[in-house]
């Protein structure tokens, strides 16, 4: 057995190859995947990723929300394992990158040691979180949520898809209710490898982000109420049109993100207007907001500058405005000493590295709340992610897969 040295590179065309091998199970319609969460395709997904971790001598354990655990062997068996993953079931519409990089570039990661024969102190393990998308059963990253304490096990066992399935029968029907209780499973540390979905390293020329954190999210529902009344008859003084009040409310959302740039962001996604008919006008309309900021004061003072604006406009336009918060989840940030082996592995690979926060929602921002956890992205195409023509290089592949075994080799020691 030897010991890792700081020449060690993983098989970039074998990582390319199985994420291409992984792509060809669920495909979608153009190019991409649709592998939704406890499908048969899941499964199948699931089943071949088993195959490789015990081809490459991993034991593998399965807890009771399906997550996957693929240990392989440190000297020292008392250490808790060194993890890296992070999720196989895409989007609807989903490209073959999201997710599946952080999985296979973890399984890389294993199969390089094997292939030099290099004992690590710690064990290393490979981790596969359930249902991270959301697009299936909401809401996003909920087994990683169950395991970092964020969710309860039956709210999770109780999600509903469209057509009514629940979420504990289809872990069952594919198999892969496993018995270890969420949650009671030792981390030494986390890593995540995943697609930057946004346009921030490919703008820069970096090859690396180090993901130092994550935004915090505030999300509401608004209920503009006015009156209903003839499009024509009614003069233009003294309409209550809960639609113009809505649109007036919506332009704020955008003002005000503005106002924090460059890391506050706001979008209105949702909206429906009563009674939605063309000559008359409009009476009610419930839209949502979504507000993120990676600082949580900034994002205290984007949400109250939104209250500030729905009493303005409710008076000038004489409507009820209700603006309801109903979730807030504070940012988080990454542990020191991980980011650290990101940024060192980084630096020594000679990659041209950035911090970065990540605007969007990882299992590594559940999970980094009770487990020391850094996330490593690499550029993808014009940052579309979300979309079946998501697209990542190989070299970009190859050098995120190289930080993190470098990163996690330094947390074994
Ligand atoms: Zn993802």
């Amino acid at each position: 057995m030897a010991t890792a040295t700081s020449s060690t590179r993983v098989n970039g065309q074998r990582l390319w190859d199985s994420i291409m091998a992984m792509a060809e199970i669920g495909p979608g319609q153009h190019g991409g995947s649709c592998r939704l969460a406890l499908t048969d395709d899941d499964r199948q997904g699931r089943d071949l990723f088993i195959q490789w971790c015990k081809e490459a001598g991993c034991s593998v354990v399965i807890d009771d929300l399906g997550n996957i655990f693929a240990t392989r062997a440190g000297q020292d068996p008392t250490r808790p394992p060194i993890a890296a993953g992070s999720h196989l079931d895409t989007q609807p519409h989903g490209g073959k990158f999201d997710g599946i990089y952080g999985v296979l570039a973890a399984l890389e990661v294993v199969r390089t040691l094997n292939d030099h024969q290099i004992k690590t102190t710690a064990p290393i393990e490979i981790v596969m979180w359930t249902n991270e998308e959301g697009a299936r059963f909401a809401p996003a990253m909920l087994a990683s949520g169950v395991f970092a304490g964020l969710f309860e096990k039956e709210f999770a066992y109780s999600r509903r898809d469209s057509e009514g399935k629940i979420l504990f029968d289809e872990l069952k029907r594919i198999g892969y209710l496993g018995e270890q209780p969420c949650g009671d499973h030792p981390l030494g540390a986390l890593f995540e490898a995943h697609i930057e979905q946004g346009p921030i390293l490919e703008e820069t020329h970096h090859q690396i982000g180090v993901v130092v954190g994550g935004q915090g999210q505030r999300w509401f529902d608004v209920s503009v109420k006015g009156q209903d009344s003839h499009a024509g008859s009614t003069p233009m003084p003294g309409r209550r049109d809960a639609l113009v009040a809505a649109a007036e409310f919506i332009q704020s959302v955008q003002q005000i993100a503005h106002q924090f740039a460059p890391h506050g962001v706001g979008t209105v996604g949702e909206l429906t207007v009563l009674p939605n008919s063309r000559n008359t006008i409009p009476g009610e309309v419930t839209f949502t907001i979504d507000i993120r900021n990676p600082d949580d004061a900034a994002l205290l003072e984007m949400a109250t500058a939104l209250y500030d604006r729905g009493s303005a406009i409710s008076e000038r336009h004489q409507v009820d405005l209700a603006l309801d918060e109903i979730w807030h989840n504070p940012p988080v940030e990454f542990d020191p000493k991980c980011i650290s082996a990101v940024r060192n592995a980084a630096g020594q690979l000679n990659y041209r590295h950035q911090d970065i926060i990540s605007g969007a929602g990882h299992d590594a921002c559940q999970v980094c709340r009770i487990v020391p956890t850094a996330m490593i992205f690499v550029p993808c195409e014009d940052g579309l992610s979300h979309n079946e023509q998501e697209s990542a290089e190989p070299d970009d592949l190859e050098a995120g897969c190289n930080v993190l075994l470098h990163a996690m080799l330094a947390m074994t020691e």
